[in-house]
């Protein structure tokens, strides 16, 4: 299909294998595990790559196929990749681009278990890692070392949801002949397409926006061919986190919905934030659609909009923060974000725990930081279920004071 297409036909339509058997609308679910040859010499010519086709499920399947070509088109790139969980994306992605003795600048905010893989696994191969604050031009730069292979971040950062100037990072690597890796989970290709900027891998948690239900776990890195070919022969081939075919079904299934939902996404967290924002108990919402915040003079340039994710501080201490979020009565005390329901998570004491106090505090995340994942609910309901907990917090201080 023609690239040339808007986002929201792209998401229905790019990558679509047409089935030739039987005209299926929806794309067939191909639940095997192996696929047979015609005869021997097929076999090893489908080994030898002289000829295209399936050969076993770790190595590729029609159903996963289709969900990576979508992708493709989506992200802008030559190819993509499928896997079991977005961190089998970022452990496969990273891992085919480094061996012992390499070096990685990374955000010093990230994902929890992005984090503890760089911080405490990867130097356990050899692998050294500085983490920066990747808003700091000079820090990205006075941090490379002859052996730096690898800039890896994402942006908005979770769970802060600092912007990163995306087109700064890709000049840097270019300069320098790094890769550069960025994780897109936050935004979808719905809202930036880091390929626009020069960033050579995009990797997604297909397991949020992009399936959209809560239903699967997930994970895709996009790429050019030769980048996508050498991560399906090394690290996804021999590690082995591939993504199953029916869960690359029910990704595309997502896909369809994916602009209209993260259009819904945007406009109530537009709305919740600005509600939170002129809350006496909130401290700060992070949400980059705010014109306060450090991202939003890249809305427009860098991301068509705010996203669907915010970051605020409860005025007072780890308990009232805890407090707040058991009031709640709609809104889900869950992690994960990017479904159909309002998620609400405690990255202190829930996904980034991994993290020293120390590093909590360098990567800007205080005791009190709620982070929301705003749903497709009636604007109105979510905004009353936060009100409604943060009325019941308020009258507990006054009993206690
Ligand atoms: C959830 C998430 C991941 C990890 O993805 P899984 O599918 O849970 O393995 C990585 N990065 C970000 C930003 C995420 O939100």
């Amino acid at each position: 299909m023609n690239n040339s297409k808007h986002i929201d036909t792209k998401t229905i339509h790019a990558g679509k294998v047409k089935d030739k058997q039987f005209g299926a609308l929806s794309t067939p679910i191909y639940q095997t595990s192996t696929f047979t040859f015609e005869n021997v010499q097929q076999g090893s010519q489908r080994f030898m790559g002289e000829e295209e086709g399936f050969i076993y499920g770790r190595l590729g399947n029609p159903t996963v196929r289709e969900l990576e070509q979508r992708m493709a088109a989506l992200e802008l790139t030559e190819d993509a990749a499928a896997f079991g969980s977005g961190m089998g994306a970022v452990s496969a992605t990273l891992l085919a681009n480094l061996q012992q003795g390499d070096h990685i600048v990374a955000s010093s905010a990230l994902y929890g278990c992005s984090f503890a893989l760089l911080n405490h696994k990867f130097p356990q191969f050899g692998i050294e890692v500085s983490f920066v604050d990747m808003t700091d031009e000079s820090a990205i730069k006075s941090a490379i070392k002859p052996n730096t292979k690898v800039i890896y971040f994402e942006t908005p950062i979770n769970p802060n949801l600092v912007v990163v100037d995306m087109q700064m990072v890709a000049n840097i690597a270019k300069q320098n002949q790094l890769i550069s890796i960025v994780d897109n989970t936050f935004m979808s290709p719905v809202l930036q397409n880091p390929a626009e900027f020069g960033i050579d891998l995009i990797i997604h948690s297909a397991t949020k926006y992009l399936n959209g239900h809560g239903d699967v776990i997930a994970g895709v890195t996009c790429g050019s061919k030769e980048q996508i070919e050498n991560i399906k022969l090394t690290t996804l081939k021999d590690m082995g986190a591939v993504m199953s075919p029916n869960d690359a079904w029910l990704i595309i299934r997502g896909l369809k919905t994916l602009s209209v939902r993260v259009e819904r996404h945007c406009s109530n967290a537009l709305k919740v934030a600005e509600f939170l924002n002129t809350h006496p108990r909130i401290k700060q919402v992070n949400y980059p659609g705010l014109p306060s915040h450090q991202g939003y003079p890249l809305i427009g340039k860098q991301m068509r909009a705010g996203g669907g994710i915010m970051a605020f501080e409860i005025e007072g201490t780890f308990d009232d923060a805890v407090e707040f979020m058991n009031s709640l009565e709609m809104c889900a005390i869950a992690v994960s974000l990017g479904d159909a329901e309002s998620l609400i998570q405690h990255p202190a004491s829930m996904t980034h725990s991994p993290y020293e106090p120390e590093e909590r505090a360098a990567a800007g995340i205080s005791e009190t930081l709620v982070r929301l994942s705003v749903g497709l609910e009636y604007i109105d309901d979510i905004i009353q279920d936060l009100s409604q907990a943060l009325e019941k917090m308020e009258n507990r201080l006054k009993q206690v004071s």
